[in-house]
């Protein structure tokens, strides 16, 4: 059975298949996380969107568990599968840009430091995150949240349209014209609705930042006046403040311990304004180290070691304030874990994202002021046990009201939380959405929305009223 699946996908597909019997089946069945060790059938790196069509189709009747991949970053796992097929777009990488249209239709194979390079070598951009090995079919398709956030909003604020292949195997474009339920599905959905092969984005002429890192002692104080100061900042700037002990880096005077704010820094503008922007967090204490300089867009994608696959718990929330009680909160719980490395990450949002209504597309947190992610990472998957319990209480102590949650960042964590990242009517109109592509949950590796059947009328109703 399984080797005429085999012999069947390889007649029928201009890409490669890779099982377990072939040279190159542990690379390539390795994702991002470490701890995360599942063995699938099958690898196929699909060539083209007609082997992704193939894929599905084949697949869909009774076939294996299908797990989709770009980049391979899922912090649940949702893009490898025991027993299953992954259908990996890692080499499907095309990308053409258009300078004079300012836009680029790029396949999703490509990963965000790949685009970022080729893009900036004209000059232009279009936001990511802040890694550059993360896969832009992901990131895009739950939202996209990085370092042009507040100038130019979340990454699908700059998405035109897709290309997508949905359960029945069909290629579909979707755009604000075009099945525009499925591009604002799309929109912050994830990979519930079918395998996006080839997006078309906005590019932003943005060709010299101020960026970089800069290393601050993190004491309460400093914590709330950089997050205060983040929030009053012009809109060019966007910043991710790691708050975190100390680790082992060469820039690191070896004398000092305790607690840092490690931030990185982006100020999308004129270099004279930047350093202004910048000014008031050079202001906050003395810094430990300050790497922030002018520099190409790329430059703020530093090079990846390959081989680094951390193994983490984590927790994603949206909270309205950073005030010195919170910030001390989050001083004492990172002083009080033992992982190989404990942090928060604080990310200031607004501006050019809040814009946009919260109904316009499927992320739909966009009146969160801050959003923080807390994480131990650690060494052997089974220490989980001692690190899982430390962030779930850390995020206790922080939640404030909703909570929410940003559904790039969740990890395995159950069908509330998935509830927590689509507020109000979204998860009930992303259920009917997916209802229509993919009635029978073949795309279910992910953070699943369950296809609704009742529901579909309302949700036609809205169609219909042009929503
Ligand atoms: C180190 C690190 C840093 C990060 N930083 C940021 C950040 O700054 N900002 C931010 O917004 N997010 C960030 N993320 C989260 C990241 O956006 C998500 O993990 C994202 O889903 C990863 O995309 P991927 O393509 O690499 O992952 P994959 O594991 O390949 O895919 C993740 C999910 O998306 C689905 N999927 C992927 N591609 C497609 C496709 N083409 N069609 C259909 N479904 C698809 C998969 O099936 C899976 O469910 C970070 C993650 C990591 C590990």
């Amino acid at each position: 059975m399984a080797r005429h699946r085999e012999a069947r996908l390889r007649a029928a597909l201009n890409g490669r298949v890779i099982s377990p019997d072939d040279a190159g089946y542990d690379e390539a069945r390795s994702v991002f996380y470490g701890g995360i060790d599942r063995r699938p059938a099958l690898i196929v790196r699909v060539a083209d969107a007609t082997d992704v069509s193939r894929v599905v189709g084949l697949e869909r009747d009774g076939g294996l568990e299908l797990a989709v991949r770009s980049g391979g970053h899922s912090g649940a796992g949702h893009s490898t599968t025991d027993g299953g097929i992954v259908l990996d777009l890692s080499e499907m990488k095309n990308l053409e840009i258009d300078t004079e249209g300012r836009t680029a239709l790029a396949q999703t194979g490509l990963t965000a430091g790949e685009y970022t390079t080729a893009a900036g070598a004209h000059g232009l951009a279009t936001g990511f995150g802040d890694t550059g090995s993360v896969g832009i079919g992901g990131i895009t398709l739950g939202g996209g949240v990085g370092y042009l956030v507040r100038k130019y909003g979340l990454t699908i604020d700059d998405l035109l349209a897709a290309e997508v292949v949905t359960a029945d195997g069909e290629l579909l474009r979707a755009d604000a014209e075009t099945h525009p339920d499925l591009f604002w599905a799309i929109r912050g959905g994830g990979g519930n609705f079918g395998v996006a092969t080839r997006f078309q984005y906005r590019l932003h002429e943005v060709e010299e930042i101020v960026g970089g890192m800069l290393v601050l002692p993190a004491t309460p104080e400093v914590i709330s006046s950089f997050v205060e100061e983040a929030e009053a900042a012009p809109e060019e700037l966007s910043t991710i403040a790691n708050v975190m002990p100390a680790p082992p880096m060469p820039f690191l005077p070896a004398e000092h311990h305790g607690q840092l704010i490690m931030a990185m820094l982006c100020y999308a503008g004129p270099i004279d304004a930047g350093e202004r922007a910048i000014a008031p967090f050079r202001a906050l204490a003395e810094p430990i180290a300050d790497m922030v300089k002018p520099m190409r867009y790329p430059e703020i994608y530093p090079p990846e070691q390959g081989d680094y696959h951390p193994v983490a718990s984590g927790r994603t929330m949206f909270v309205d304030t950073i005030d010195r009680s919170v910030a001390q909160t989050i001083v004492e719980y990172l002083k009080a874990s033992n992982a190989q490395m404990a942090v928060a990450q604080i990310r200031v949002l607004g501006g050019a994202m809040a814009r946009v209504p919260a109904d316009a597309t499927a992320f739909a947190h966009r009146s969160s002021r801050i959003m923080v992610n807390v994480a131990a990472v650690y060494e052997r998957p089974d220490e989980a046990a001692v690190h899982e319990p430390w962030v779930r209480a850390f995020a206790a102590a922080l939640r404030q009201g909703e909570g929410g949650a940003y559904v790039n960042f969740l990890g395995d964590e159950g069908e509330a939380r998935i509830r927590d990242a689509y507020p109000g009517s979204t998860f009930e109109r992303l259920a009917a959405i997916k209802g229509r592509y993919d009635p029978t949950n073949l795309f279910r590796l992910n953070q699943n929305i369950p296809p609704a059947t009742e529901g579909r009328t309302t949700e036609q109703q809205r169609t219909s009223e042009g929503l």
